[in-house]
């Protein structure tokens, strides 16, 4: 044998040496993978290949380098039997992976220049995947990037969540009106998701109950459940930036169990049992399309059951292979409520513990507690979920039980506390009584979590005071604010690179994992090289902005103008109406004096409404309606632009904030709990106009007053006006620029066609004003005039810009997720080395014994 053929061979032969071989990050690598999967998994040569089938390839070879990282995680969390944060959320919006996956493995430059020299751009492949919409916004974003975080941080965690299998629908705008059009994200496949059907769980629903006392004498509950679904997980993985660590994110999809269609076919019941296959499959079928409403549906309870108990039957299993028994449950896995969504989690826990388990109430009820920790995400009442106690118990029969047992058990305990208050007690309780009984989720959720949190500093006062103050009485000690962040490797790193570029020119690659490390860009605002540059990233940015507009709205921008952005979900308490009662003031002086001199803007508006809500899709339509009138008046020469982009979304989001100079954050104070999209707009150097509310209040006190735009009325001011009477017609009365624009919108002014069309928007202001946009409207007025003063001292409002960028490091979600980690869930990072961790040190067996062919 030569010597370099025993070389080769003994490289080859090495299975191990092989797979690093074949996934390492060398360029020739990489170049071999592309064309392998091309012609493997496309089954293409490049005379045939599509755009798509590169994509797939590219996307391919990416996966395959985060899953060797991927099981290389998983060995070595089971080695150290580490701690594991579970994280439970109806919503991931995860945005689009390829450039988030090259971002992470440090490969985006190489697979863009190796692509390039085969004549492909890499943006027009990253453009190919349709974007995972598996969420409603900034709940199921904040999802996103804490998995992004964890495995930045190296903490052993997996996402639990639902493969819909249509995320939130793809928004198309005809004649002014949203249209919904279904997401069929999954048409063109997912290279991303890998099936694990022999990790798949049964799930039951209905039916009922039966007591009955075991051999030993112990009193016992079986539910004889409906009828049974199976979940089957699908696993996508989440890389961390510059680290082994590969983590992994569970979602699951409902199908029909086998055993239920055979009993049907046994019967001749053919359709019957294709009917029911449809049943079960409906569970995972659609994302419900609201955001901060409650859909009381049937089949939204039992896709938050569905998914609950999947995840933490997994979760079950995962321990029992490492662990003696679930004693010990609660000192290995944290469990984190995002919002109440998942919060029966609590009951089928308990349920898990007790019927399944055998344990005793108390020992499941200490675990149960201590494993659970809850995130509110919301004060408004008509988010706060509640189900009635007839559609629980039918879904859910053995669950209710449990739910009144806990309540008992929590009541008496009330009752010791503040004996003889039983008004405190009704308020306490978990079940609301009233002509329809409720169970309330969040009570659930805060007897059964050893910690509760709210998402700003302001929303765990209001928490605190106000939605939960009873609960905060009797467990002060279970409270405390996580305020959210944003990921800076998609929202700068991916989304604004030019600027990312800027920044690791002056400071080094640290910023990314040290957002706080921004700061050392203070030093740079007085130098005026620096500041041209910035300004010039930002036009460069605009312009993309400006071309994706051109090209997608038919609409011509002037790059000059303020852009002035408000992309979040149309919700009334966001206040989209009050930035149109502005458009429409400068509109009006404009008319008024066509020579006024007024600071050019581009308003730009983006979100989805819930296709159910009338209001938020008639103020979609007049914003559209005020476009169609202002970007076509002569009078108006190019000075004011309005523009709606259609379908909002992660992958437009990355385009948008980064083109920002004026951030719009304008609810009402007291109703946005945080908002996050305030945090990526002021990350990336955009100016806010805002409230006091959510995180502004937090990004006021970091930036300084001098650097934010503040108007408007504060809490305590909204709930004064509030309690003393509001009468929105006395500010009405008493502005003459403000009936003005009432009137142009009341009379049809903007809807020729149909002038009555936008008069429930006016009857609304002028008769409930629910949001006190009649209240806010002056101080937003003459806030904006000041933007528009600061805009014109050009060098300035470069400082400001750079100051922003320099001071919002605390909001990168490593900070938020830091937090969690020491204060709620106790878990600590897990270094993955790739050499170490040979299958024999691990102390536990393989899941697969190649020597008896037994699955254990
Ligand atoms: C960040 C984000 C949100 C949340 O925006 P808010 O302004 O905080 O409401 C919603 N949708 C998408 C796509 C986002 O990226």
């Amino acid at each position: 044998m030569s010597e370099s053929f025993e070389h080769d061979y003994r490289r080859l032969a090495s299975e191990d040496m092989q797979l690093k071989e074949s996934t390492n990050l060398s360029r020739e690598a990489l170049k071999r993978a592309f064309t392998e999967n091309l012609y493997h998994i496309q089954g293409k040569d490049e005379y045939f290949a599509t755009l798509h089938d590169y994509y797939m390839a590219v996307a391919h070879s990416i996966r395959d380098r985060l899953t060797q990282r991927r099981i290389q995680t998983a060995k070595t969390y089971v080695q150290q039997d580490a701690k594991t944060v579970y994280y439970l959320s109806a919503e991931f919006l995860m945005g689009r992976h390829l450039g988030n996956s090259l971002i992470n493995l440090g490969l985006y430059e190489q697979v863009r220049q190796i692509l390039h020299e085969s004549g492909l751009e890499l943006d027009n492949l990253l453009e190919r995947e349709r974007e995972p919409g598996l969420g409603n916004g900034g709940l199921g974003r904040l999802a996103a990037c804490f998995l992004d975080s964890l495995a930045t941080l190296e903490i052993p965690a997996v996402g639990y969540g639902i493969r819909y299998e249509f995320g939130i629908f793809e928004q198309a705008i005809q004649n002014g009106w949203q249209r919904e059009i279904p997401d069929k994200w999954l048409s063109f496949g997912n290279p991303w998701e890998i099936p694990r059907p022999d990790y798949r769980v049964a799930v039951k629903l209905g039916g009922h109950t039966e007591h009955y006392t075991d051999a030993q004498g112990h009193y016992r509950v079986r539910w004889i459940e409906g009828q049974t679904v199976l979940g089957i997980p699908y696993d996508t993985p989440v890389p961390g930036y510059d680290t082994n660590t590969v983590n992994t994110l569970r979602l699951w999809k409902a199908e029909a169990s086998e055993e239920f269609n055979f009993q049907a076919f046994d019967a001749g019941d053919y359709f019957g049992a294709v009917a029911n296959k449809m049943f079960s499959e409906n569970i995972s079928k659609v994302l419900y399309p609201n955001d901060n409403t409650i859909q009381g549906r049937e089949l939204r309870l039992e896709q938050q059951y569905f998914f609950v108990s999947c995840s933490l039957q997994d979760i079950i299993r995962l321990h029992l292979r490492t662990h003696e028994s679930l004693d010990n449950l609660h000192e290995k896995a944290a469990l984190q409520l995002n919002d109440t969504h998942p919060a029966i989690a609590i009951a089928e826990l308990m349920r898990l513990l007790i019927d399944e388990h055998q344990m005793t109430w108390e020992q499941a009820w200490h675990i149960t507690q201590n494993a659970f920790a809850y995130t509110n995400h919301t004060l408004l009442p008509e988010a706060l979920e509640r189900w009635s106690v007839s559609l629980f118990g039918r879904i859910l029969p053995r669950h209710l039980e449990i739910i009144y047992e806990i309540n008992y058990r929590f009541l008496n305990y009330v009752y010791t506390r503040y004996p003889g208050e039983f008004d405190r007690i009704t308020r306490l309780s978990l079940i609301e009584e009233g002509h329809e009984k409720q169970v309330r989720m969040a009570h659930l959720a805060c007897v059964g979590s050893h910690a509760i949190n709210g998402v700003a500093a302001l929303h765990t006062e209001l928490l605190k005071n106000v939605l939960l103050r009873d609960f905060y009485d009797l467990f002060p000690e279970k409270f405390s604010n996580k305020t959210n962040g944003v990921t800076p490797r998609r929202w700068l790193l991916l989304g604004n690179p030019r600027l990312a570029n800027l920044i690791t020119e002056k400071l080094g690659t640290n910023w990314i994992r040290n957002l706080e490390d921004l700061k050392q860009l203070e030093a740079y605002v007085d130098d005026a090289d620096f500041r041209d540059r910035w300004w010039q990233i930002k036009l460069a940015n605009k312009q993309d902005l400006v071309n994706y507009i051109q090209q997608h709205h038919g609409v011509e921008v002037n790059i000059n103008s303020l852009f002035d952005i408000q992309v979040k979900r149309m919700h009334e308490y966001k206040r989209q109406l009050l930035n149109v009662l502005h458009i429409i003031t400068l509109y009006n002086r404009i008319k008024r004096h066509p020579k006024i001199e007024i600071l050019p803007r581009t308003f730009i508006f983006g979100g989805k409404a819930a296709p159910g809500y009338y209001m938020a899709k008639l103020i979609i339509k007049l914003i559209n309606s005020v476009a169609d009138v202002v970007n076509r008046d002569p009078d108006v020469q190019g000075r004011l632009k309005v523009v709606f982009l259609t379908n909002y979304s992660v992958s437009l989001g990355q385009r948008v904030y980064a083109a920002a100079d004026l951030s719009e954050q304008i609810s009402t104070a007291g109703k946005e709990a945080s908002g996050t999209g305030n945090m990526k707009f002021a990350m990336n150097g955009a100016l806010t106009i805002g409230t006091l509310d959510g995180a502004n209040v937090e990004i006021l006190q970091e930036v300084g007053a001098d650097n934010f735009f503040l108007f408007g009325l504060t809490v305590d001011e909204v709930s004064a006006l509030k309690a003393s009477g509001y009468h929105p017609q006395h500010y009405y009365k008493t502005n003459r620029e403000l009936q003005e624009v009432l009137q142009y919108i009341a009379h049809g002014y903007f809807s020729p066609e149909d002038p009555n069309l936008f008069r429930p928007i006016v009857n609304s202001l002028l008769h409930h004003d629910e949001y006190m946009l009649m209240a806010d409207y002056q101080s937003y007025i003459d806030c904006q005039e000041q933007v528009s003063q600061a805009y014109r001292d050009r060098e300035n409002w470069i400082r400001m810009s750079i100051l922003n960028t320099a001071r919002t490091g605390t909001f990168s979600s490593d900070r938020t997720i830091k937090e969690y980690c020491e204060e709620i869930w106790r878990v600590k990072p897990v270094k993955v080395d790739m050499n170490s961790c040979e299958n024999a040190e691990l102390k536990v067996q393989p899941a697969f014994q190649l020597s008896d062919r037994k699955i254990n």
